[in-house]
């Protein structure tokens, strides 16, 4: 991943790939306190464009905030530096990767002293958890790991320490030979999985977690939003068991990089036809339909690259 060829934006400016590095005594490698996004590019009839740029941008920036790190640049500039990156690295489309961090000007649990940096690196990526899967639909795991509770870590913001929990989820029910997991909140009900927001289907309606259970508030969960209501399917936010899950007709994940992915079975439970259902396939591909350009309704939330 690091020795290739390709830039970065570092602080301000555009860097080889292979130089854009930070020192080991860094702190957020240290105390895990930074935050980043997922945002992703995608290759429309006229470019490259960015999906909803300014709403992850904005997130980055309120991640920003809740982990008390002042931002050393505008919202502007790092919508600027995205585009920039994307077409340094000439991509048609792709994943986009803002980081902000703390240097290493200064150790010791308190931050105050070390500078906050950013950086933006993009490359290509294709589906996250499978061209498959998009297809067929995914086997998930309920976790073992408890999801963050809203007083722990923050959840809304998206930061670099809350992923310790993502990872010992998703290795965890990859080791047990499924796809990814899904997690409970502290009380018990369905949260998210490690790195995307669910949704369920049952006789017609769609239900989602509601924020409370720790869930991010995700980009593409409201990009789903205006999809059902464009579809004329009611969406509602509730707390959600885990047999609810089980005895739903349809389920998916949502995310920047999961897109919208079917799950075909919980626990070695199926779920619905086993399959990925018919509501699951209408969104998914009017989400397509709007990442790639194809619906004008949606045009403002593409940012042409070229
Ligand atoms: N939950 C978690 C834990 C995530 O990491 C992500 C991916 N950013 C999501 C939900 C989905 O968010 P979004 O749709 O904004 O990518």
């Amino acid at each position: 991943m690091d020795d290739r060829d390709g830039k970065i934006w570092m602080d301000g400016q555009l860097v080889e790939w292979r130089d854009a590095k930070v020192h080991v005594l860094t702190h957020t490698l240290h105390y895990g306190c930074g935050a980043f996004e997922g945002v992703r590019a995608y290759n429309t009839a006229k470019g490259p464009a960015i999906f909803r740029l300014r709403e992850h941008t904005e997130r980055l920036f309120n991640s920003a905030k809740i982990l008390r790190m002042p931002m050393p640049f505008t919202i502007e500039q790092i919508e600027q530096a995205q585009i920039e990156v994307v077409k340094a690295n000439n991509l048609e489309s792709g994943y986009i990767r803002p980081l902000v961090w703390l240097g290493s000007e200064k150790l010791g649990v308190s931050p105050k002293g070390a500078k906050v940096h950013l950086m933006v690196a993009a490359w290509t990526w294709g589906a996250y958890l499978g061209e498959e899967g998009m297809k067929r639909g995914i086997r998930v795991k309920t976790s073992s790991y408890t999801r963050h509770h809203v007083n722990i870590t923050m959840t809304q913001a998206k930061a670099v320490s809350n992923y310790t929990n993502s990872i010992l989820a998703n290795m965890e029910a990859t080791d047990d030979g499924y796809d990814e997991a899904m997690l409970l909140d502290s009380a018990g009900f369905v949260s998210e999985g490690a790195g995307e927001n669910l949704f369920i289907i049952k006789n017609g309606m769609i239900y989602t977690p509601d924020l409370s259970a720790g869930a991010l508030n995700g980009i593409t969960r409201n990009t789903i939003f205006a999809i059902a209501k464009d579809l004329g399917l009611e969406i509602k936010e509730k707390r959600i068991t885990r047999d609810e899950v089980y005895i739903a007709d349809e389920a998916f994940f949502t995310g920047t990089a999961a897109e919208v992915t079917p799950i075909r079975e919980l626990d070695r439970i199926q779920i619905g036809i086993g399959s990925r259902g018919p509501i699951t396939e209408k969104i998914q591909s009017a989400f397509f339909d709007i990442v790639n350009g194809r619906n004008p309704k949606y045009a403002h939330w593409l940012t042409q690259v070229e």
